[in-house]
């Protein structure tokens, strides 16, 4: 019996378009990935615990040959005792094969090396949540959850998006020098806990605080080696044009806003690194990029 093959549906020049840039952002990923467990910042189990999905098509031979005193031979071999077949990606490991794995590599115990502790700020709008959003998936950060006096927004939940405290608590927290910084912004408090930063860094994640202008300042003070990024819009007018666009606000509360992105903009020569948010891909890569070198460095005073 004769079977009918349907040629593939033809792809339009748009999706083509869009197909080329997810190959290409899931092959930057894959590179950036393989410098990382190369330079010991991630740890092979990093990524077969993420969900990425450019991630888990990965061949474990190709991970394997970038964990440093592991080379060709030695991945082949690994992978033999493991019983894993040598084509097998991330995605197909069993559980067994990762207990197996983990054993194969307790010999190989790289010490991580200390993360970056990085500070991001930046005017409304300009995609500065996005950008957190995109890095909690990313096993190489660690992202710092603030607290704030602030009601809850709908949808937000606490000890996710933020911790909601009450004034009390708050003051609390300042006097027992519970934040690292913290900061009044739009009639409510906001502040980072101290705690969990350095335990991260010592595990060498990257640890991101996404806050406003005056909270980096502080840490800039209190923490000389923090790297300090600014995001800026492409430009002036569209980051307007984002702020307007912006649900149903009144004249008033639209001037404000744009008061108040201009003199955060204004703010931005004091920090390390400006980087202009053209695409949110291209801005992690560079990010991620700045983080690695930046470690060990010491800022500007
Ligand atoms: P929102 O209320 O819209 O979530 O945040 C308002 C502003 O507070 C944003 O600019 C955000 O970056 C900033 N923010 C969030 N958490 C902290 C924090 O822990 N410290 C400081 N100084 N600012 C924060």
């Amino acid at each position: 019996m004769q079977h009918q093959i349907n040629p593939p549906p033809a792809l339009t020049a748009e999706e083509r378009a869009r197909a080329t840039a997810a190959a290409t952002a899931a092959r930057r990923e894959r590179a950036a990935t393989k410098q990382a467990l190369a330079s010991g910042e991630l740890s092979i189990f990093d990524v077969i615990n993420s969900a990425r999905p450019a991630l888990q098509k990965m061949r474990v031979t190709e991970l394997l040959e970038s964990v440093p005193g592991v080379g060709k031979l030695r991945a082949e071999a690994i992978m033999e005792r493991a019983g894993i077949s040598p084509t097998r990606r991330v995605a197909g490991l069993g559980r067994l094969q990762v207990v197996a794995l983990r054993g194969e590599l307790s010999m190989t115990k790289v010490e991580p090396k200390r993360g970056t502790l990085i500070v991001m700020s930046g005017p409304g709008g300009v995609g500065k949540s996005t950008i957190t959003r995109e890095l909690r998936n990313d096993p190489r950060f660690w992202i710092s959850i603030s607290g704030t006096t602030r009601d809850p927004r709908a949808g937000e939940r606490d000890g996710v998006d933020y911790f909601f405290y009450t004034d009390s608590k708050f003051d609390q927290m300042i006097e027992n020098s519970e934040f690292l910084e913290w900061a009044e912004f739009a009639g409510a408090r906001y502040g980072t806990p101290q705690a969990p930063i350095e335990e991260w860094l010592t595990l060498g994640k990257h640890v991101l605080l996404e806050i406003e202008i005056e909270g980096a300042r502080q840490v800039r003070k209190v923490d000389p080696e923090a790297m300090l990024i600014f995001v800026a819009p492409p430009s002036w007018d569209e980051l307007k044009l984002r702020l307007m666009g912006r649900g149903t606000d009144s004249p008033e509360r639209q001037a404000a806003r744009l008061a108040l992105a201009e003199s955060e903009m204004a703010a931005s020569g004091e920090f390390d690194h400006i980087l202009v948010n053209h695409h949110v891909g291209e801005l992690i890569t560079e990010l991620v990029s700045l983080a690695t070198s930046h470690r060990g460095e010491v800022g500007p005073s």
